[in-house]
């Protein structure tokens, strides 16, 4: 039987190439993602998945950092796939580059509600739909998008560096929690992705940070997208964080 995977923020970068690789692992896959702008790109990227693994998709608008939109995400996958959900990916995440005297109480609560309240929402609003479902040979997963920045501190990134924090928290509880119910829940923290999202930072800062990586380079979504392929691949890890950073963070 065919399985079912929802992916948050998959229109773009990194949960592009999650995308991509939840269709090669032949998976159905539900992307999503908020931007009307990002509608064609979605729309792309699951007629690509479709044409070159074969499996079905679905391309759902919504907010994720919204309570009532996530409803509506898992809903959609439900009446469309049926009521096993497999495989979770929660991507979606965006940034500030504050300094905290000047930022603006909506702005850190935008990075909150989206970075770590969008995988709450997710994660239990999906949770039923694996737990009736999955067993020690049939197992569902859960995988979080962390950063390093969960890890260390960034200047001007505190927002950021909370959620993150609080993602590898959430991941290692609900492992705790789910682990005798066939439910493995990772997370992934990358180092620096070249996307859209480090595009936006001030580039001498990028090329500085990206000076002191020592594998010497800026990593590239396939970095990420093959970590999300062996988790989901790797049925003893649970409750880890995979943190593919060019050597930047070693723990
Ligand atoms: P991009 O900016 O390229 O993509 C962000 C994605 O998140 C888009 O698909 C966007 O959708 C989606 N998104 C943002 N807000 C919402 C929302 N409220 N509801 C639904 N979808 C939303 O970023 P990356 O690909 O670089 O980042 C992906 C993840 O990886 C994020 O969680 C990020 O924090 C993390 N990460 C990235 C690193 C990097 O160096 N790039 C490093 C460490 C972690 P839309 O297209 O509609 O706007």
């Amino acid at each position: 039987m065919a399985k079912t995977a929802i992916i948050t923020g998959g229109s773009r970068g990194i949960g592009e190439g999650m995308s991509l690789k939840l269709g090669e692992l032949g998976y159905n896959v539900v992307i999503n993602y908020r931007s009307e702008s990002s509608k064609a790109l979605s729309d792309n990227i699951a007629e690509k998945v479709k044409k070159e693994y074969g499996v079905d998709t679905l391309v759902v608008r919504a907010d994720v950092s919204k309570y009532e939109d996530c409803e509506a995400l898992v809903k959609a996958a439900v009446d469309k796939f049926g009521d096993k959900i497999d495989v979770l990916v929660n991507n979606a995440g965006i940034t500030n580059n504050s300094n905290w005297i000047d930022i603006k109480k909506e702005d850190y609560e935008r990075v909150i509600n989206t970075n770590l309240m969008s995988f709450l929402h997710m994660t239990h609003l999906v949770l039923p739909y694996m737990v009736n479902h999955s067993s020690k040979d049939n197992q569902c997963c859960i995988v979080n998008t962390s950063s390093i920045g969960g890890m260390i501190g960034v200047v001007n990134q505190a927002d950021y560096c909370a959620a993150k924090a609080g993602v590898i928290g959430l991941t290692r509880a609900l492992a705790m929690e789910f682990a005798g119910r066939g439910v493995r829940v990772n997370a992934i923290a990358p180092g620096m992705i070249m996307t859209d999202m480090l595009r936006g930072v001030n580039q001498d800062e990028l090329n500085a940070l990206a000076a002191t990586i020592p594998q010497g380079y800026i990593g590239d979504v396939p970095d990420i997208s093959g970590a999300l392929g062996y988790i989901l691949t790797a049925s003893y890890l649970t409750g880890q964080t995979i943190s593919p950073n060019g050597g930047i963070v070693v723990q």
